[in-house]
């Protein structure tokens, strides 16, 4: 058997043909960039998150940065996020001239733990970064506390937590703004690049609406140096069919996650934290073993592709030579050489995940 990590073919068949329709309606409006399928797609995603506002952008890098600059970060700050994530997410911090702060995770849940973000709190502190990671919440509550505090700004990377709730709430909703990505093999993902940021912030929205578009006002008229960072039609158009399935396609995630937690006994799974009211969307399906490496290549040997999230920890990359760290990092590093993300998609087949499970368990007896 052939387990692939990722695989889009059940997608296309399901959807292909009305994905082709949306495109070629797009093609023949003629309207290719700030239309009609992206005020469409803001509103609908708006809701989805329960917020005032959405504005579609390039990417979900792009969503990080211009809410960043929407935000007023710039050089001689700081911002707060952790080093067990994708690069995108200090990469945004970075573009703003600020510096990535680096502090550690829970050990449980993996997220960011926010005792270690008062501990980091420097007089240059302006923002915190929580990532929403593998598709479960952070603790915002704590989060938003010790921002109101310190009068800090809180942007969720929600890049992997589309229709991922806290306590009841929406991710998307729980921080000043929220970004999100489409990048084609994201819960809700594009055909090609794509972005969003969510606020409930009327003057952030604005100010990310003349970021995306050149900073321009009116027709040659140019409030700020803005950027060209638009979510295109064509692309819209693709979300738009696709929205409406989200919540079908977590169901399907979550009961593929149920048969590998009743298939993989004794095999400790990341789980979600928060019981009451909040999810785990199983963006990504991680456990946390030993000998992981072996495993991984056991795997491989009986064709089925696993993935790390993420093999190396940020600070230890040169690109982020100039961030800091605050604290120690032993949970990130302890957990860095156990992770493993086991196959996870929609239509991924029941007989799929009771292979995977088989070879783990062959694995360890
Ligand atoms: C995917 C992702 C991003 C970046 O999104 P792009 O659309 O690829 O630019 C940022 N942060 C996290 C946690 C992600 O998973």
């Amino acid at each position: 058997m052939d387990v692939k990590f990722f695989d889009f073919a059940g997608e296309t068949a399901a959807i292909g043909a009305e994905i082709t329709r949306a495109v070629s309606r797009v093609i023949n409006s003629g309207h290719f960039v700030l239309g009609p399928e992206l005020e469409r797609l803001e509103g609908a995603f708006a809701a989805l998150c329960g917020c005032k506002y959405a504005a579609g952008v390039a990417s979900g890098t792009d969503a990080l940065f211009l809410a960043l600059k929407a935000m007023g970060i710039g050089p001689g700050h700081e911002v707060i996020t952790v080093a067990n994530t994708f690069a995108a997410t200090a990469l945004a911090i970075i573009y703003t001239g600020a510096t990535p702060v680096f502090v550690d995770i829970e050990p449980d849940s993996h997220l960011i733990d926010p005792q270690r973000i008062r501990e980091a709190l420097t007089e240059r502190t302006r923002a915190i970064i929580p990532v929403h990671l593998y598709g479960r919440c952070a603790d915002m509550d704590a989060i938003m506390e010790i921002a109101a505090e310190k009068d800090l700004y809180v942007l969720e990377d929600a890049c992997q937590a589309h229709g991922a709730h806290y306590k009841g709430r929406p991710a998307g909703s729980l921080g000043h703004a929220a970004a999100f990505s489409f990048y084609p093999t994201k819960n809700l993902g594009a055909y090609g690049d794509a972005g969003i940021i969510t606020t409930n912030d009327k003057e952030l929205h604005e100010k990310i609406g003349l970021l995306r578009n050149y900073g321009q006002r009116d027709r040659y008229t140019y409030d700020l140096a803005g950027y060209n960072s638009r979510l295109d039609e064509i692309q819209a158009a693709v979300l738009n069919v696709k929205l409406p399935l989200l919540e079908s396609w977590i169901a399907a995630r979550r009961r593929k996650a149920q048969i590998y937690d009743r298939g993989l006994p004794g095999i400790s799974a990341i789980t979600d934290k928060f019981a009451a009211g909040s999810d785990h969307t199983y963006y990504l399906y991680v456990i946390t073993v030993p000998q992981r490496d072996a495993l991984r290549d056991h795997l491989a040997q009986k064709g089925i592709g696993t993935l790390i999230h993420y093999p190396v920890p940020l600070d230890r990359q040169p690109a982020f030579k100039n961030s800091r760290v605050a604290g120690s990092l032993a949970n990130t590093y302890g957990r860095t050489g156990m992770i493993l993300s086991l196959p996870m998609h929609p239509w991924l087949k029941e007989a799929e995940v009771e292979y995977v499970c088989e070879a783990v368990r062959d694995f360890y007896a």
